[in-house]
């Protein structure tokens, strides 16, 4: 049996590797700019900082195995000063010292050949402590309870960045074991990626020393040190602790109690338990937005991980998990088997969202995890699903395969994006269904197994999932990971139960694209019964046996990274059947009849006969698809004649979900409720519904009497609301509230209802508090962009930004500083400012930038077209809508 097994894999490897070009890995074949002669296996790194000078002092010695003579060595290093260097003990002249800023590089030149074997590296440098969160960083914020302004330090190294606190091998293939000192101020905590060894009082302070890591990838080192708290428990050998700034550790609560849970899940999915002593997850009050895999000791922005029950709404909650269980994903699927080289990078992104999201489903089916989030709503929020959005990025001209090459540290900051992480999770949970559960899950425990502290492929994988299923993986694989876009499936029904399917490109605003075929594992059902699937292999096959008056469902679940154009016949069945259909497969419909639109394959018509032919419903996956559309029309036709008339069709559309509802949370409300309760006041204040503007007035002055007048959830939804039509003496309000709470969350919430005021007059008020540090610096220049999002005036914003670029851009980190710009751009329906987006790139952005730039470009000039193809569209459907139904009402 076991041989026979063999045999068939080793004949499905010959077949994948003729089709995909990528090989498994190889050390010597991985790309990357150092040579791979020379190998640090040990790192032993001292480093002081100086809090009042906002710069550094570090040594460190490295224990190199060098593979073959060299005369050279060659590692990354950038912003540090690199003051004494020697090699087994005898220095190196200050000649023999070369830094390229421009290629990151540090080159040592040796006074004679160096023979292989083990040999000796010593370093005696300088750097400083940044405002962005790049490399060393510090955070300045208001303590909790005395208001007092602190400071603290926090670090962030991927993708490229553990070069600017000590000179590294830094790319992600030199594994090696780290071993950090540190001198910090007594009353302070020092967190790291392991527990500390010693700590002994000094001059100034104290040293701490922590224990070395096992060999890992340098971006995944972290230090962290301010006066701190924190909570801890245990599960099995592992500690666990959250980590916050003084008064705050409790908040961590509720993920101190997620991470013991997930932690179980994932020591048995991956069949290998996690293999450090202790788990951290730190909550930074700013410096950055989201949240960082470092192996042991995971950072978060506050508001991803603390969770106060009294204040802090259920999406914050929901939010809090899965970026949890991301992270925590990835401390098998990125810090235990490591990309070999960042053209890779889905592997780990599109893994770990992929992962995060099963394993939040898992634990509270009653979020909807794998309908929701279909919508980005936050565009600062790089995990959760938003795959629509991945979708709609990859239907453009301007899309990339997931994987693609990376040769610069500049490409392989900009690979995180959409594509990777969301488009990755979309195949993986299409590959897994396909698969089976059980059997992708040997096939990972399979891959776990071969290659933890080592590095990887996507071949490797396939491999893995390939000897584990018996199917030729790599080959299904290859057209979705190696070419962009994604297909659309026409169905076609024909005589005799017969239907014919055909596959072609599926595009947006692309003409000429380059027509281009997958291998899809399709699934289908007709309506009412079991479920089947089909791998269609070429451009075009059949289904047999389907009863004529059938309705007939592709894509199951949604769960297919594709989509599906029904034919006339097919497309009535399919409505005639709509209250039969579960909520999964009406959400489909409906994100696929809006990709159609958009895509100029049919009339706004065939997505609003939709909506209004759907069963009355408080789904909330249901009710958020239409208030995605809903909501990028509004502003699409904004300034439009069509605009008002829009409006009044809108409201009437989520009107009847919203009085279902109320405004009250019953008992033993599921949270599915409550979050639509606040999506809806949301878009209906948005829409300009005189009713939800004027309650939300209301319980806005009543909250101001009392806080607990206005449920946490509500919060975000009426602030936003009352911002968007506030008077200056209500933004002062605001803007007062903001400037007192401690808490980031509901800080956020302020500003964010400031960002939403629709008066130009505070529109040129809010914009400079994005100059301040009244947010935390990485929030601070998202200000900008939400206000050209939601005030309805991006050129007042831009006018804005391009005025103050230098000090904006001071504050955003690497991932940052190429998009910032482009992003203010994508809310313009105009084309003259593409061309000016054109001109401003050329002059004043770096050329690493061009594919953001020339994304910006393409969603301009799409926005452009559609409100012209849309408008009278629009106008002709709502006149018939409004005869046809006169009772359409004004809220
Ligand atoms: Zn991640």
């Amino acid at each position: 049996m076991r041989i026979l097994l063999l045999f068939l894999m080793a004949e499905f490897s010959i077949v994948s590797s003729a089709l995909t070009s990528e090989k498994p890995f190889a050390f010597k074949d991985t790309p990357g700019k150092l040579p791979k002669e020379v190998v640090p296996t040990d790192y032993f790194i001292r480093i002081i900082p100086d809090i009042d000078k906002l710069t550094f002092a570090g040594t460190e010695t490295v224990k190199l195995d060098v593979a073959s003579r060299v005369r050279q060595l060659v590692l990354n290093a950038l912003e540090l000063k690199i003051e004494t260097a020697s090699v087994d003990g005898k220095d190196l002249p200050a000649s023999a010292i070369k830094t390229d800023t421009r290629n990151e590089l540090l080159t040592l030149a040796l006074p004679s050949e160096l023979a292989s074997g083990e040999h000796t590296l010593t370093l005696r440098f300088a750097g400083k402590i940044n405002e962005q969160g790049q490399g060393l960083f510090y955070m300045r914020y208001q303590e909790q309870g005395s208001g007092a302004r602190k400071i603290m330090l926090g670090t962030q190294f991927e993708a490229t960045d553990a070069r600017r606190f000590f000179p590294c091998w830094d790319e992600p293939v030199f594994r090696a074991r780290f071993q950090l000192t540190v001198v910090v101020p007594e009353n302070w905590l020092a967190v790291s990626n392991m527990p500390i060894e010693s700590e002994k009082k000094i001059a100034g302070g104290k040293e701490v020393r922590f224990a070395a890591t096992p060999p890992m990838s340098s971006y995944l080192n972290v230090f962290v040190a301010g006066e701190l708290d924190f909570i801890e428990s245990r599960s099995g050998p592992t500690q666990l602790r959250v980590i916050a700034t003084k008064g705050k550790a409790e908040m961590g609560r509720y993920a101190l109690e997620a991470t013991a849970q997930i932690l179980q899940y994932y020591n048995d999915y991956f069949g290998v338990a996690y293999p450090l002593p202790k788990l951290d997850q730190i909550a930074i009050p700013g410096g950055f937005g989201g949240a960082m895999e470092n192996w042991g000791g995971i950072t978060y922005y506050e508001s991803k991980l603390l969770f106060d029950p009294k204040s802090s709404s259920a999406e914050t909650k929901q939010d809090i998990y899965e970026v949890l269980a991301h992270e925590m994903a990835h401390q098998w699927f990125g810090d235990l088997v490591t990309m070999a080289w960042w053209d890779n990078l889905w592997l780990n992104e599109g893994f770990a969202s992929w992962m995060g999201s099963k394993c939040t489903a898992h634990f509270n089916p009653q979020w909807e995890v794998w309908l929701r989030r279909e919508f980005p709503r936050d565009p600062s929020r790089r995990v959760g699903i938003a795959r629509e959005a991945a979708m709609e990025g990859d239907a453009r001209s301007t899309t990339h395969p997931i994987q693609q090459p990376v040769a610069t540290e500049a490409e392989a900051n900009s690979a995180f994006d959409d594509i990777t992480y969301k488009k990755g999770q979309s195949f993986l949970r299409m590959l897994e269904s396909f698969l089976g559960e059980d059997v992708f899950r040997k096939g990972i425990r399979r891959y776990m197994a071969a290659h933890r502290y080592s590095n990887t492929t996507t071949a490797d994988l396939w491999k893995a999932l390939s000897e584990a299923s018996g199917k030729p993986v790599g080959e299904i694989a290859a057209g979705w990971t190696e070419q962009p876009g994604f297909p659309v499936v026409k169905v076609k029904r024909e005589q005799g139960g017969n239907v014919s399917l055909s596959q072609e490109r599926f595009t947006v605003n692309f003409t000429n694209a380059p027509p281009l075929e997958w291998k899809i594992p399709l699934t289908y059902a007709v309506v009412g019964q079991a479920p089947a699937a089909l791998l269609l292999t070429g451009k075009s096959g059949n289904i047999h046996d389907i009863p004529p008056d059938r309705a007939l469902k592709l894509n199951v679940n949604g769960a297919g990274n594709y989509r599906v154009e029904y034919d006339q016949p097919s497309w009535k069945l399919l409505l005639g059947a709509l209250k039969n259909l579960g909520v999964a497969d009406r959400v489909n419909l409906l994100s696929d009849a809006w990709a159609l639109v958009q895509a100029d394959r049919a009339p706004i018509a065939l997505y609003f006969e939709l909506v209004e032919k759907l069963p009355a419903s408080t789904e909330l996956a249901e009710r958020e698809q239409i208030i995605h559309v809903l909501d990028f029309i509004n502003t699409l036709l904004s300034g439009s004649p069509e605009h008002e008339k829009f409006q009044r069709y809108a409201r009437s559309l989520l009107r009847p979900a919203f009085d279902a509802v109320g405004w009250e949370t019953k008992p033993d409300e599921q949270p599915a409720t409550t979050n639509l309760r606040a999506s809806l006041i949301t878009a209906l204040g948005n829409l300009n519904d005189s009713e939800i503007v004027q309650d939300c007035r209301q319980r806005f002055k009543a909250y101001l009497t009392n806080p607990e007048t206005l449920a946490p959830d509500l919060r975000p939804a009426v602030f936003s609301v009352v911002g968007r039509y506030a008077d200056e003496s209500t933004w002062n309000e605001l803007h007062q509230l903001g400037l007192k709470t401690t808490s980031i969350e509901e800080k956020q919430h302020y500003y964010d209802a400031l960002a939403a005021a629709i008066d130009p007059k505070l529109v040129t008020k809010t914009l400079p508090i994005g100059l301040t540090d009244e947010l935390p610096t990485s929030r601070a220049v998202f200000l900008v962009l939400r206000v050209a999002r939601e005030s309805g005036h991006p050129d007042i914003a831009w006018d804005f930004a391009r005025a103050n670029m230098k000090a904006l851009l001071a504050k955003t980190d690497a991932l940052g500083a190429n998009r910032y710009a482009p992003s203010l751009f994508t809310f313009f329906t105009d084309e003259s400012r593409a061309e000016e987006l054109r001109t401003y790139a050329k002059n004043s952005m770096p050329a690493a930038s061009a594919p953001e730039v020339a994304k910006a470009v393409d969603e301009i000039q799409f926005r452009a077209e559609f409100k012209k193809r849309l408008a009278p569209q629009l106008g002709a459907w709502v006149d018939t809508e409004t005869r046809r139904a006169p009772q359409i009402t004004d809220h």
